[in-house]
């Protein structure tokens, strides 16, 4: 009888883990899970989801005893959490454990796209440095004025480390919040009036779609750098390529992207840009500790006790 079901590719260590402590059984996909046999689908309690694809009600109806789905990562748009409602569904994610990792990634990403860190790097390999070409001088980051779209858990952290780069802070949130001093705007475009650097720490979702809108990057202007690491549908796409590639915007770093993992092709062939491969809360330790909780809030649900980390 399988009462937990785990949905994606999980590390050899977290599949391991979730056969041993839970008495998982895993497949690879949404589709496998669907294919599954009625009888089996019809025992599964929890489903231990890791993933992208559109978890909604359809699929949900197909488990009629489920209870949990019990998401890896913090953000889980990808499950209609209005459909789980509706079937008496609890939702979990992984906040928290990430912050660090993810936080550490955008500051990365800003200094990399700020210093020309990759090709100053390729200057180093390529031999260009020992011919004695010079490599050209780039951006100051530190001392300069950074907004913040979205000042939750990771958005704080991210607050927090570029405060130490003496920069002076702004942020957008749907309200103020205790801050030392930093400054807050009610409207994205405004935030993006007021600063140099905007970094992006939104949850996804239809509530923040296109946020970063043609006006909110034409606001911070041909000086301006944008650092997002929420989920690529935060911001308009195509405005954000025509202006990079136009020089109506200085600059982009980028963990994530509309069509990810197959990103727009303009986006390889831009100068100004640091792209990344999703890898926000890719460390050994993070990851780790995502798939700990995951499995903490499925023994919690199984043995009839309150959620740790609950969504909906
Ligand atoms: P969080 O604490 O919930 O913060 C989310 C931010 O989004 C908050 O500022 C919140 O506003 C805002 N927000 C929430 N609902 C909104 C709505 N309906 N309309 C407008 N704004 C809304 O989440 P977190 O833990 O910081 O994570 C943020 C996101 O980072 C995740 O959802 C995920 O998409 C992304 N992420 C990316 C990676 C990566 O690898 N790149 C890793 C982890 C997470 P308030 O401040 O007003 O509450």
């Amino acid at each position: 009888m399988t009462e937990v079901l785990a949905i994606g590719s999980f590390s050899d260590v977290d599949a391991a883990a979730l056969r041993d402590d839970l008495g998982a059984r895993i497949v690879d996909s949404l589709d496998s899970a669907a294919a599954l046999h009625e009888e089996t689908r019809a025992t599964v309690r929890a489903i231990a989801f890791k993933g992208h694809a559109t978890f909604d009600g359809a699929l949900m109806d197909l488990f009629p005893a489920l209870g949990l789905i019990a998401n890896y990562g913090v953000g889980y748009d990808a499950i209609k959490v209005a459909d789980a409602q509706t079937r008496s569904v609890a939702v979990t994610n992984t906040p928290d454990v990430l912050n660090d990792d993810v936080a550490d990634l955008a500051v990365g990403m800003l200094i990399a796209q700020c210093r020309r860190m990759v090709q100053g790097d390729d200057h180093a390999r390529s031999g260009a440095w020992a011919d004695g070409q010079e490599f050209p001088l780039n951006r100051k980051m530190s001392g300069g004025r950074v907004g913040i779209l979205g000042l939750g858990r990771i958005g704080r952290e991210i607050a927090d480390r570029l405060a130490a780069f003496k920069m002076e802070l702004h942020y957008w949130s749907r309200g103020e919040k205790q801050t030392p001093g930093w400054t807050y705007h009610d409207d994205p475009v405004a935030l993006a009036n007021a600063v140099d650097y905007l970094v992006v720490a939104l949850v996804g979702g239809p509530e923040t779609e296109g946020m970063v809108s043609a006006e909110v990057l034409d606001a911070l202007g041909e000086n301006g750098v944008l650092v997002n690491i929420s989920r690529g549908s935060t911001v308009d796409e195509v405005a954000l390529i025509d202006r990079l590639e136009d020089g109506r915007l200085a600059g982009a770093a980028l963990d994530v992207f509309r069509s990810e993992p197959g990103i727009d092709p303009r986006f390889a062939a831009l100068d100004n840009v640091v792209l990344q491969p999703h890898q926000g809360s890719g460390t050994h330790v993070t990851r780790a500790a995502m798939g700990q909780l995951q499995r903490d809030n499925i023994a919690v649900f199984m043995a009839g006790r309150p959620l740790l980390t609950q969504v909906a």
